[in-house]
């Protein structure tokens, strides 16, 4: 019989093994410590309180992401 057990996941933040309780999960593999996860732009901390954008393996408050979605359309 096989154990599920957890594997440790590593941070996409810092790359470093997650050992924490608290893990933040933002898509099926993309996994941070509650302390790395933070805004790429504004250096926001983001939780389970403020919603969470991911683009390009980079994490956005949704302040920055709409702008960052808004500016690239211009671009387009
Ligand atoms: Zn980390
Ligand atoms: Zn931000």
């Amino acid at each position: 019989m096989f154990c599920i057990g957890r594997k440790f996941s590593l941070c996409v933040g810092c790359g470093g093994q997650i050992h924490d309780q608290y893990i933040l999960r933002v898509a099926p593999n993309l996994e941070w410590h509650a302390a790395c996860l933070k805004c790429c732009e504004c250096q926001m901390f983001l939780d389970e309180n403020c919603t969470c954008f991911v683009r390009d393996g980079k994490t956005y408050c949704k302040k920055d992401y709409v702008r960052y979605i808004f500016k690239n359309d211009i671009e387009s």
